[in-house]
């Protein structure tokens, strides 16, 4: 059993939107045991850190991940790690792993593209096996999972755009069942992607209602972000009415320059139900090449405003924009995303400017609004998002609009989100809560990946502790991997 971890010296920010306020905090075994006033005495058997200068808080709760692989081809999971990240939500969009029926979701183009390969060792086939296989990889970090419709829809009918039959419905349901006594937090859509376009709302109601018991969530990447983005939230908010599910819109975004304004109303209308929703904090977005086509509606294609994250087997397109590629090739910036997806078998992916820095600020300002990276952890030159979404928020959108206090910023990465994904007993610096806890040099925090260097971790996160055991750290004390598996409990709803 480790020692225990007396930090002496810190500013605490609890994770509440509470001041900072002075703490020395212990930590025994995988919890936290104490918040104590300055100048207490460290108890025998602990080792005594002095944190003079720094700000403890809660371990980040990255609920909008796509590191479902990731996690088993680099357990340490360094890009979120030295963020402060300390627990990461998978399944998101639709994407996932698991079940594998008769196809394999990581095994198709849109698959590999968004969660990387993956050559496994051992074959899983249900829910529980993929989590069980995260466990035995020992992640650094602690690893929920929501269910994902598009894996679940292709694990029954293969990748066929098409309506499902009731049949196939009905088989659905029962992978969504096992998902959900499996321990997954909720289901998740990604309406904008094939297949799972062809679903009507019908099909993600009955899926969905699996979880309404035991305040289930339904966590939607919407059908559309662009010029239908309000009817895509009024659809999302009546499955959600029809199924017993809270809603959760992943990656607020308002695409495409004729929509740019609209976000005041999106927030507008999560508001009137009490649906939240998370965002990261950049102007461009990334997803794999095809569907990003046609992801911002009516807007003519500007091929300066997309740069190639991701071309397997073509890699050296990776960090060039359409338009410089179109130059190369004398053809149009449309043809050379065709000429892209046809040499990499639908296995690109691409970062493009879509936002307005106005929508994103007023996401990040509004109390309905929680972080989430949506980082992509494939290719050679992803988005920054992967390694920069926290600091920044902390820096950015505390120094600049919004103006975001820091306890403000910390909370929309902590207490707040654990309480809407369920995950008990994270997100607080309290007695009782595991140690998931970051020392954070608040002056010095920033991100430092960008578009031009994307891989470069971020500064000013000095420390990281997962489950009461140093997780990250930027001197040479010995790490461990500490995380484990969230999964979600049907008695009462909320994860241990
Ligand atoms: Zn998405």
């Amino acid at each position: 059993m480790p020692e225990g971890v007396f930090l002496r010296g810190g500013v605490v920010i609890d994770g509440t939107g509470a001041p900072p306020c002075p703490r020395d905090v212990l930590v025994e075994g995988d919890r936290i045991a104490a918040v104590l006033p300055r100048g207490a005495e460290a108890p025998s058997g602990t080792v005594e850190y002095d944190v003079t200068g720094l700000h403890v808080t809660p371990g980040f709760i990255d609920v909008h991940s796509h590191d479902d692989l990731e996690i088993l081809r680099e357990p340490q999971l360094l890009p979120k790690l030295s963020q402060g990240v300390t627990t990461v939500v998978v399944g998101n969009c639709g994407h996932g792993t698991a079940p594998v029926g008769v196809a394999s979701p990581y095994r198709d183009g849109l698959g590999r593209a968004v969660m990387g390969p993956f050559e496994p060792e051992g074959d899983w086939r249900t829910f529980a096996d993929y989590l069980d296989l995260v466990d035995a990889a020992q992640p650094s970090v602690n690893v929920a999972a929501l269910a994902a419709h598009n894996a679940i829809r292709i694990a029954v009918c293969g990748f066929e755009s098409r309506p499902a039959t009731d049949v196939e419905l009905a088989a659905m349901v029962g992978l969504a069942n096992d998902a959900c006594r499996d321990g997954a937090l909720g289901l998740s859509t990604g309406l904008g992607y094939e297949p799972a376009r062809a679903a009507n709302s019908y099909e993600i109601v009955a899926l969905a209602a699996a979880f309404a018991d035991g305040d289930g969530l339904y966590v939607t990447h919407l059908r559309d972000e662009a010029d239908r983005v309000l009817q895509a939230v009024d659809e999302a908010l009546d499955i959600g009415r029809r199924s017993g599910c809270r809603v959760h819109v992943s990656h607020l975004k308002c695409a495409g320059e004729p929509n740019w304004g609209k976000m005041s109303a999106i927030l507008q209308r999560l508001s009137n139900v009490g649906a939240t929703a998370d965002v990261y904090p950049y102007t461009a977005a990334s997803t794999a090449l095809r569907p990003s086509l046609d992801a911002v509606g009516e807007a003519p294609l500007i091929p300066e405003n997309y740069v190639i994250a991701t071309a397997v087997g073509l890699e050296e397109v990776e960090g060039k924009s359409l338009a410089e590629l179109a130059e190369v090739w004398e053809c149009t910036g449309l043809e050379a995303a065709h000429r892209i997806l046809e040499a990499t078998g639908d296995v690109a992916t691409v970062v493009y400017f879509t936002m307005a820095e106005n929508d994103v600020a007023t996401a990040i300002a509004s109390d309905l609004v929680v972080i989430g990276s949506d980082g992509l952890p494939v290719g050679g030159h992803p988005h920054p998002r992967m390694y920069g979404t926290f600091p920044r928020v902390l820096s950015r959108y505390v120094a600049g609009p919004p103006h975001l206090s820091f306890e403000a910023a910390v909370e929309r990465m902590t207490a707040r989100p654990a309480a809407i994904f369920g995950l008990e007993r994270r997100g607080q610096v309290a007695p009782g809560h595991y140690a998931d806890l970051v020392l954070v040099d608040r002056h010095n925090v920033v991100d430092r990946a960008t578009y031009e260097s994307p891989r470069v971790q971020a500064a000013g996160i000095e420390a990281v502790l997962v489950n009461g055991q140093w997780a990250f750290a930027t001197d040479d004390r010995p790490v461990a991997r500490a995380g484990r598996t969230l999964r979600r409990t049907q008695r009462n709803g909320s994860v241990r």
